[in-house]
Parts: structure tokens; C-alpha cells; sequence
């Protein structure tokens, strides 16, 4: 078929007029694909439209009108031109797709040119994309619209043909330096080079929520990290020691909240004072139980607190055999204090790999930051490995536990991230 036929194509975008007086062959767009939930079954179409809430919401953040647009398994969100330069509009189009990657459930984000839905256009904006590459290259097409006149194999012959021709590179299918992915879509043609992989995982909400314990420490937000990537909201809450510490550990909790704000958005953070509960549990003779009975309040708190905000699980960062509090008979006391499951994402990981993670999710560096955690204060000077059920319930009911829990959950302070553009409540 020679490519200067003109072909008419039902549904094709009135494009050419779009980009005229453009020197890009196309539009430049964001192309996402979605991972796990276009294997959801006839739960699917929820599944994409909440998946499709999560990006709008996340792109608003970058300030940028864009126009979010569902396709078959993909997510197509476009960036109208308004009076933008070519140069301040391919920004504003990377911005987009910088914020989008951030969205969990997506596996691949792709900064893709729309084009008209011709053979013509197509050819054109191949041959621009491999301007300037070298080796060999293949064209991976694919129809999403099957009305197209032109079939995948067909359009890969044309469309290969004429890049060789005008940079003269040659073909190779099995190890190709650059792949042009060619997407014929209902309204459009999409190429695009590669692309980077996305976060994966699920749309948060799509398992629903869970409050999530939030030490200053490093284990804690990756674990939150992780359930979020699961596509479970997480609500923070953060026990700080005082009055017996001061407040950096509070700093440190809404720095590291404000940090993994990204991944979910409108996130909450709850702050108890706990030193006076810690003081209380010591002088009922906790001693060498001190460090799980305070854990155990802890999740009785946090349990507290899930009930009031509809949330049936709770996510700690622990992980087997860390600390004393950790070993295999503690983490079952621990469980004993609550109904509530207790997600603990880390369980099988080792210190250096938590730390990677936190690493690459920039909490790192916050989560080193001095402050005094609450957890090492009264610390006594052997801390129980195999604690019993038994002896922590009579500290409990000497204590009157639960009802300490329901008051400190009762009392806790919220502090909101706001979206972009939004008020942020200051700490003092
Ligand atoms: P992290 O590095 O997150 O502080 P850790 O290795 O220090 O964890 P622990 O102090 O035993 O371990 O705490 C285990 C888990 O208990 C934490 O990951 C967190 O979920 C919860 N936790 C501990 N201290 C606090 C706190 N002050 N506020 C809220 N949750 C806490
Ligand atoms: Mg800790």
C-alpha cells in the first residue's frame, strides 16, 4: 500500500489544524499504562474509574489544565496547548508525567505524540522519532481500533520502511536499540520510544484503608509506602513522648507524611502525646515488659482510632527479629492487644533493603534526623524477648488499658495535608 494514499478514517482528531505553525510531527502527551487492575475481572470498570480519579487528582497538583481521557487499558492525559511556546508546552506535558508517575497501579509511563489517524501522520512522527538515534531499530505496532485500514503488520512494514529510508538505520526485531510503539487508538495514533516503569501495584483505595503507625523512624513509612502501593489509604498516627520529649519527633512524622503525600493525597496524620501513658505503665511495674505493654497500648490506640474512621486494618514497619520488641513471641503478644489484622509489609525484610527503599523514596534522610523517640524513653535495661500474654493483660487491667486507649484516641490531634494551592496547618 503505498503511505500517500489518502485514507479516510472514521473518528479521526482533527489534529493537522491543531498543530499548525508546529514544528513536532504531534502532540506531545502522557501515555499510562495500568497494571494489575485490567486483570480485575467485572470489578474492572470501578477499578479503572477510581485508577482515573487517582491521576486527575495527582496531576491537579501540578497546576497544569489537562485533559485525563480513558482508553482501553490505558490512561491518555493530554495538555492543551493554550499560548505556550513548543518548548513551555513539552514542560508543562514532562511535568505532568513527572507527578503521574507517582500514581500507584500504573506500570509504565510513556511520553508519547499524538497524531492524526493516518498512515501519512503516522510515518511522519516515526521518522521524527528516530531522528537522531543510532543502531537498529523495530516498530511495535498495535490496533486498538481494528476498523483502522491498515493492519499492525502492515503499518510496521510502511512504517519501518520509511525510516530507513530517510535516517537509514537498519531493522532488527529481536534486539532493537530503539523501539517506536505505535498505538492506533480509537480518536488518535500514539508513538512513543520506551517509556520508564511506574510504580505498579494497585489505585489507592481499591483495598480500602488502614491507619498506619508512624514512628520518626525509618521502618514506618516505607511499611506505609508498601500498603499504599497495595492500593490501601493509609492514615498516619504518631505517638511523640510528651510532654516528657519535646516535638521534633512530631516534626519528623509530618515531614515524612508530607513526603509520602504523593502516592495517595489528602493524607492525615494523628499525633498523640503518649509520655504520661509511658510514665503510668512503668509505675505499674511493666519493668522488663515496659517496651510491648507500650506497644500493645499503642495498637489499642491506633484500633481506637481505625474504628472511628472506618478503617479494618492497621500497618506497623515491623520486621522479624530487629529489635527485642520484634522477636516471633512479642509480635504474638502484640497481635493479642488488638482485633484488628496488624499489616506488617517489612516482616520479611533486612535492614539494608528497608533502608534502600527509604532511600529511594527520599524519607530517608528525614527519618535520620535526631529526635528523641518516644519508644526509647523508660526503656528499661533488659528488654523482654518472650513476653506473656498474661502478665501484659493484668498490667493492662491494673492500668484500666482500653481505657486509656479510647481517651488518647479520643484526644489525638489531626493535622491535614492539603492538596497543592491549599492552606497547610502549621505545627505551632
Ligand atoms: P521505625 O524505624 O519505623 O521506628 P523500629 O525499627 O524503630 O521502626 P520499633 O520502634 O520497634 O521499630 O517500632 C516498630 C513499629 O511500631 C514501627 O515501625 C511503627 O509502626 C510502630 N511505632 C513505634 N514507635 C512508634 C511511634 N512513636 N509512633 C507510632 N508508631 C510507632
Ligand atoms: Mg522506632
Amino acid at each position: 500500500m503505498a503511505i500517500t494514499d489518502p485514507v479516510a478514517i472514521a473518528g479521526a482528531a482533527p489534529l493537522a489544524a491543531e498543530r499548525a505553525g508546529r514544528q513536532a510531527p504531534g502532540e506531545p502527551c502522557v501515555l499510562l499504562k495500568l497494571g494489575e487492575i485490567v486483570l480485575k475481572g467485572h470489578n474492572r470498570q470501578q477499578f479503572e474509574r477510581l485508577q482515573q480519579r487517582n491521576i486527575k487528582d495527582a496531576v491537579r497538583d501540578t497546576g497544569v489544565a489537562t485533559q485525563v481521557l480513558h482508553r482501553e487499558g490505558v490512561v491518555l492525559i493530554r495538555v492543551p496547548r493554550e499560548d505556550r511556546t513548543e518548548a513551555e508546552h513539552a514542560a508543562a506535558v514532562e511535568k505532568v508525567a513527572a507527578r503521574a508517575a507517582d500514581v500507584p497501579g500504573i506500570v509504565r509511563v510513556c511520553r508519547a505524540w499524538r497524531v492524526d489517524k493516518t498512515p501519512e501522520a503516522t510515518v511522519a512522527a516515526a521518522v521524527e522519532l528516530t531522528r537522531g538515534t543510532t543502531g537498529a531499530f523495530a516498530v511495535r505496532p498495535r490496533r486498538r481500533d481494528k476498523r483502522f485500514p491498515i493492519t499492525s503488520a502492515e503499518l510496521a512494514v510502511i512504517v519501518g520502511r520509511e525510516v530507513q529510508k530517510a535516517h537509514g538505520l537498519p531493522v532488527n526485531l529481536k534486539h532493537p536499540a530503539t523501539e517506536v510503539f505505535i498505538e492506533v487508538d480509537q480518536q488518535e495514533v500514539l508513538l512513543f520510544t520506551g517509556g520508564e516503569p511506574g510504580l505498579g501495584g494497585l489505585p489507592v483505595g481499591m483495598s480500602g484503608r488502614a491507619v498506619a503507625l508512624m514512628s520518626g523512624g525509618i521502618d514506618s513509612p516505607v511499611a506505609a509506602y508498601r500498603m499504599m502501593r497495595r492500593g490501601l489509604r493509609c492514615y498516619f498516627l504518631h505517638f511523640s513522648g510528651m510532654p516528657l520529649t519535646g516535638p521534633e519527633s512530631i516534626y519528623k512524622a509530618y515531614a515524612l507524611v508530607r513526603g509520602l503525600d504523593r502516592f495517595q493525597g489528602d493524607s492525615r496524620l494523628f499525633v498523640v502525646p503518649f509520655g504520661k501513658t509511658q510514665s503510668a505503665l512503668k509505675s505499674s511495674g511493666a519493668d522488663r515488659l515496659q517496651i510491648v505493654a507500650q506497644r500493645r497500648l499503642m495498637l489499642k490506640t491506633a484500633e481506637a482510632l481505625a474504628k472511628r474512621l472506618n478503617a479494618p486494618a492497621l500497618v506497623t514497619g515491623d520486621s522479624l527479629g530487629q529489635v527485642s520488641s520484634q522477636t516471633l513471641p512479642n509480635i504474638t503478644a502484640l497481635d493479642d492487644a488488638v482485633t484488628l489484622p496488624i499489616l506488617r509489609p517489612l516482616l520479611g525484610m533486612d535492614k539494608t533493603e528497608i533502608m534502600a527503599e527509604a532511600r529511594r523514596l527520599g524519607t530517608l534522610s528525614i527519618s535520620e534526623l535526631p529526635d528523641q523517640d518516644c519508644c526509647s524513653l523508660l526503656t528499661p535495661r533488659r528488654v523482654e524477648t518472650r513476653a506473656r500474654i498474661d502478665d501484659l493483660r493484668k498490667i493492662e487491667v491494673r492500668l484500666e488499658a482500653d481505657e486509656i486507649a479510647a481517651e488518647l484516641a479520643a484526644g489525638a490531634q489531626e493535622y491535614r495535608q492539603e492538596r497543592a494551592g491549599g492552606a497547610r496547618r502549621p505545627l505551632d
